[in-house]
């Protein structure tokens, strides 16, 4: 009769690993450290920021929020930003359990802003400039009628003090919460922009990961010049919900940066720490009397 060999015990088979007992421990971050989202490496906090949030490792571009945004972008000591009252509405009182209002509020006790954008005016290349850059910290950079309000209001000031407009797009699209008026913000945006191009004022986006909806299918590809960071996802609706509807394989690379600029939708890639000089250059030229 055959018989199986008894196990050993008090030796452990070394080709299995020995499993932990409770709850899977995980290695605890150590303070003042961030990790790169792309290769896993952990830097010192204040040296990420130097790296303007780009992994010196593989060159992931972070994302950024948006007062510091438009701090690596104004020339040095030329901020400043043009804190505004703002009309908020819930038009279809949204509840998904949290009131949208108490969304809202949270946001804006989280992140210390008004809302999406950040407008400021700035120096850019020693042009006179406004910027609006949203932050995606702030519900998901969401478009809703307050954040409609603060680009309608910088493409004013851009108007109003002949001034260039830039924008940096970051946003998952329309505020949801808001329904129909968050959609009417596309019109309202690109109205504004429409203003700024009457008025001879040159405009140049920025798309910065991740842009998509109502963002992408507004003011941020009616700029003048179009530039998009490295890697950065650009899109109208999620490759799933496309690849769901149309049944068909998305190409590789389908809704980045690069893939965009090879069909034309955006006019240079841009790597983050060259941006400022890119766009100062451009509004330089843009302000040379012809
Ligand atoms: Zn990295």
């Amino acid at each position: 009769m055959d018989r199986q060999p008894l196990p050993v015990i008090g030796r452990r088979d070394a080709s299995r690993p020995l499993a932990a007992p409770g709850p899977k421990l995980r290695p605890v971050a150590p303070a003042g450290t961030v990790e790169c989202a792309g290769c896993g490496r952990r830097f010192v906090a204040a040296r990420f920021e130097k790296h303007l949030r780009v992994c010196p490792d593989c060159g992931r571009h972070a994302q950024v929020p948006a007062l510091i945004r438009a701090g690596q972008l104004a020339d040095a000591g030329t901020l400043d930003v043009i804190r505004m009252d703002l009309t908020d509405r819930d038009p279809l009182g949204f509840d998904d359990g949290v009131p949208y209002p108490s969304r809202v509020a949270e946001a804006r006790a989280r992140t210390n802003l008004d809302e999406t954008f950040v407008v400021a005016r700035a120096g850019i290349g020693e042009v006179p400039a406004v910027l609006a850059c949203m932050d995606f910290g702030f519900l998901g950079g969401s478009l809703g009628s307050a954040a409609g309000e603060q680009f309608a209001r910088a493409c004013d000031v851009a108007v109003d003090e002949r001034r260039a407009l830039v924008a940096v797009c970051t946003s998952g699209g329309a505020r949801m919460q808001e329904g129909i008026a968050s959609l009417a913000q596309m019109a309202r945006c690109s109205a504004g922009v429409v203003a700024v191009a009457r008025a001879g004022r040159p405009y140049i986006s920025v798309l910065a990961d991740p842009c998509y909806g109502g963002v992408t299918a507004s003011f941020a590809v009616q700029a003048d010049v179009i530039f998009a960071e490295p890697k950065a996802r650009i899109g109208f609706a999620g490759g799933r919900v496309i690849e769901q509807a149309s049944h068909d394989r998305l190409p590789e690379g389908f809704q980045t940066s690069e893939f965009l600029l090879a069909h034309g939708m955006v006019d240079a890639v841009v790597e983050r720490g060259g941006l400022r000089d890119a766009i100062g250059r451009l509004l330089v030229a843009f302000s040379r009397k012809r």
